[in-house]
């Protein structure tokens, strides 16, 4: 037996005010409202919050180094979280997902977090690569246990680990990010498909976990209106929205990027694709460079299909103003470049900046723009990417029709 299975287990109250919002769902309990604590945590280790009465009211992930304090795994009713219930926790998330892809979509979400009990993970799919990536320290100790788990699923698995973990992470633990976690190491991107398009997605390094899978519906729909149009890409990345519209048929396809690497993966994912006709005959150009500024040159051509989709401007709630502002600016620069009876599609991924005040700002610079439109469409978040909590609600896109 374990010294560990001595000590007693980590025992929290919190303020009334948590134990309610607990209670009613929401996954994160924060330091300051904890009342009581039977001992100091452990990075990791369950607590187990009881209410005023004493009964218990849920379980969840300890992190002493995080604001957020617990993480909640399991509210209800009092259980053990032994291998068959991770199993079950596990299935439940995949099932979710059940019919939603078909064999021309092998990149995908299947866990997206807090919003799907997983708090502070994410798990996407890249064919035969699973990419899990870490946003708390809480669960590195759990490690051994999640890749027996997921091992089960798929033959590969890389582990990821956000920007500020990544230091406790080697100090502590031992982990770095990019590590293979098991099968076959890589030693570059992995090919996937979206779809039909294939793609690359740089699984080890990339941004998030190496493709913004949050954009598919999106990259679809500016397909369906692309044909014969001369189509704009700010901020394209690695090209997702680029391929989707020169197979749309679009008449030209310009992307724009500050990182070089990035426009260099959108190449490759050109190339990748040069089998299918429509993207094989679209004359495309990249243009490496920061679009507020390139923005800011007088328009040389106009474009009729414009995708704006720049990442969060607002990381934190003391950024928003001057998102606000950076979003106007875009909007505006990106309206001043659209043709007659031109379509914009703009999104914004800042938690921060809600739909609604992200969607006024769009109809503003419209009606400043002095010219006639209609809002033909506004998108949310994938059926991959639910929401269930607020902080967890980032993504929306509005489509605007210009005469
Ligand atoms: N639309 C893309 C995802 C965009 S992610 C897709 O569907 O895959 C945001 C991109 O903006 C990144 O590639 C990043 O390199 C780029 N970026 C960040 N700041 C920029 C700036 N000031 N000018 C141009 N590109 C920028």
């Amino acid at each position: 037996m374990s010294v560990n299975s001595k000590t007693p287990p980590l025992r929290l109250r919190l303020s009334s005010a948590a134990e309610s919002i607990v209670r009613a769902g929401h996954p994160w309990v924060f330091a300051a409202s904890v009342r009581r604590q039977n001992r100091p945590g452990k990075t990791g280790e369950l607590a187990v919050i009881y209410d005023r009465h004493d009964k218990f009211l849920a379980a969840g992930l300890f992190d002493p180094d995080s604001p957020i304090r617990v993480r909640i795994l399991h509210r209800g009713k009092p259980q053990p979280l032994h291998r068959a219930w991770w199993r079950q926790h596990l299935d439940q998330a995949l099932s979710r997902r059940a019919g939603l892809f078909d064999a021309q979509t092998t990149g995908y979400r299947c866990i997206n977090g807090e919003n799907d009990a997983w708090p502070g993970l994410v798990l996407d799919r890249y064919h035969t690569t699973l990419a899990l990536k870490f946003y708390t320290a809480a669960w590195l100790p759990r490690l051994p246990d999640l890749v027996a788990l997921l091992a089960e699923e798929e033959n590969r698995i890389v582990l990821r680990l956000s920007r500020n973990i990544a230091a406790a992470a080697r100090a502590q633990f031992g982990h770095e990010d990019g590590q293979m976690l098991h099968g076959a190491p890589l030693d570059g991107p992995v090919v996937f498909l979206e779809s039909g398009l294939r793609f690359e997605a740089d699984v080890l390094r990339g941004q998030k976990t190496g493709f913004f899978l949050d954009q598919r519906e999106n990259r679809r729909m500016v397909e369906s209106l692309a044909a014969g149009r001369r189509v704009l890409n700010l901020f394209s990345y690695s090209g997702g929205f680029s391929l989707y519209a020169a197979r749309g048929g679009a008449a030209s396809v310009c992307s724009v990027d500050i990182s070089p690497q990035a426009l260099a993966a959108a190449e490759r994912n050109f190339a990748l694709n040069r089998n299918l006709p429509a993207v094989a005959a679209c004359p495309r150009e990249t243009a490496q460079a920061d679009v507020f500024s390139w923005l800011r040159q007088p328009p040389a051509r106009r474009f009729d299909l414009i995708v704006l989709d720049p990442p969060a401007l607002a990381k934190r709630q003391s950024e928003r103003e001057e998102a606000m502002r950076a979003y106007s600016r875009l909007l505006a620069g990106a309206m001043a470049r659209l043709a007659a009876h031109g379509m914009l599609v703009a999104a914004s991924c800042s938690a921060h900046v809600s739909a609604a005040d992200f969607f006024d700002l769009a109809r503003a610079a419209a009606r400043q723009s002095g010219r006639a439109f209609e809002e033909w469409r506004a998108t949310r978040h994938a059926p991959d990417h639910p929401v269930t909590f607020p902080e967890g609600d980032y993504l929306k896109c509005i489509y605007l029709k210009f005469r």
